[in-house]
């Protein structure tokens, strides 16, 4: 056994294995008991939880919490509206269209973790929607559709598939003739960094006309750790850019010196924040969700003249109809006949003359 599955062998799946990391509350332990939801934690990301302090930014993100049963607002049968299966052109329950020319290409619904924010939580922990994940029938549809010229590989966690999958779909991906780019979803780099193996980064390496990117997903400066930048430096180094997705999650990366220290800490380890997502309405998010102006907020406070521009992630809200960007929307200030009016990340004023 390689050492990552080694990590998943050895994940904590029960309370007496979380006992040896952290001291279990009772509000903790009747989740677990109560809820049954799926859950798991590899030991590395387990390892990185605070032992006494149940709001450990890493701990609310992996351990079960009571508060999932609550659902004022989140919509019914989400991932079904917010990917568009119910409505508009047939395609393979692996398939999820927002987009004319890029698709998100679902492999597995099996994770390394079960994040407690995941938006896709009705497929990856609850079990109350099941789909049909068929690679054959995702091939078959891209095939047909020359106009998907990016592809986006997702889960679950594409990279908890074996070696020889992967490479089977890098493969038959890279024989459409459409596809000009490819591109995996993953968690790994957080929760499994052994995930990132030699014989992996050889098959995703190389100078190829279709290249692979690959997208991770940090939320906290605490999930950066020396692992986790090897395993980014052994991507980058074959040639893979790696970027990340960051959720704004309430109590956890939402005040300005974490989230500023976040997108620092990323680019320290060659990982270009890309996007800041707005926490969708999944069914029993309720007690992750800010409201939507906070992510715009915090790129205006902690990102944006603070810090360089790479560190600044596009902050989006993701919906059924794609991606929605939200800018703080106080640095144009106003516009007459003579002038633009401008603001900066401090409050200064400047203007430009209006040419027309
Ligand atoms: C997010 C997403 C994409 C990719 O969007 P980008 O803005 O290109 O990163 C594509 N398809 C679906 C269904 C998505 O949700
Ligand atoms: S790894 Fe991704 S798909 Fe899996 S539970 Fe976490 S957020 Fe959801």
């Amino acid at each position: 056994m390689e050492a990552w599955q080694e990590q998943l062998h050895n994940a904590v799946r029960t309370l007496e294995q979380l006992r040896r990391y952290i001291n279990v509350t009772e509000e903790e332990e009747r989740a677990i008991k109560e809820l049954g939801r799926r859950w798991q934690i590899p030991p590395h990301y387990a390892s990185l939880m605070d032992r006494d302090d149940p709001a450990c930014p890493v701990r609310r993100q992996s351990v079960p919490s009571l508060l999932e049963s609550v659902n004022k607002y989140g919509i019914p049968n989400y991932l079904e509206w917010k990917e568009n299966r119910l409505i508009g052109e047939k395609r393979p329950d692996c398939i999820a269209r927002q987009y004319h020319d890029r698709i998100a290409f679902c492999v597995t619904q099996v994770c390394s973790i079960y994040c407690r924010h995941c938006f896709r939580k009705e497929l990856t922990i609850d079990d109350s929607l099941s789909l049909h994940l068929d690679l054959e029938e995702g091939f078959a549809w891209i095939a047909d559709h020359p106009e998907i010229r990016d592809v986006l590989i997702t889960g679950g966690d594409p990279f908890i598939l074996t070696d020889d999958k992967i490479e089977y779909i890098i493969r038959r991906l890279r024989e459409i003739s459409h596809v000009e780019m490819i591109r995996f979803g993953t968690r790994t780099l957080v929760t499994l960094p052994d995930r990132i193996t030699e014989k992996l980064c050889r098959i995703l390496s190389g100078f190829h006309s279709v290249p692979i990117w690959v997208n991770t997903h940090f939320n906290h400066p605490r999930e950066i750790t020396e692992d986790s930048a090897r395993a980014a430096y052994r991507l980058t180094q074959c040639g893979i850019p790696v970027n990340n997705q960051s959720v704004l999650l309430r109590g956890i990366n939402d005040d300005a010196p974490t989230f500023r220290k976040l997108c620092q800490k990323l680019l320290a380890i060659r990982v270009r924040p890309y996007y800041l997502f707005y926490c969708e309405p999944a069914p029993g998010l309720d007690h992750f969700r800010t409201p939507v102006e906070k992510g715009a907020e915090l790129i205006r406070d902690a990102v944006r003249g603070h810090t360089t521009g790479m560190a600044q992630p596009m902050y989006v809200v993701a919906t059924n109809i794609g991606k929605i960007p939200i800018s703080p929307d106080y640095y144009f200030v106003e516009k007459n006949k003579a002038e633009y009016i401008f603001r900066n990340y401090k409050g200064e004023q400047t203007t430009l003359p209006n040419i027309p």
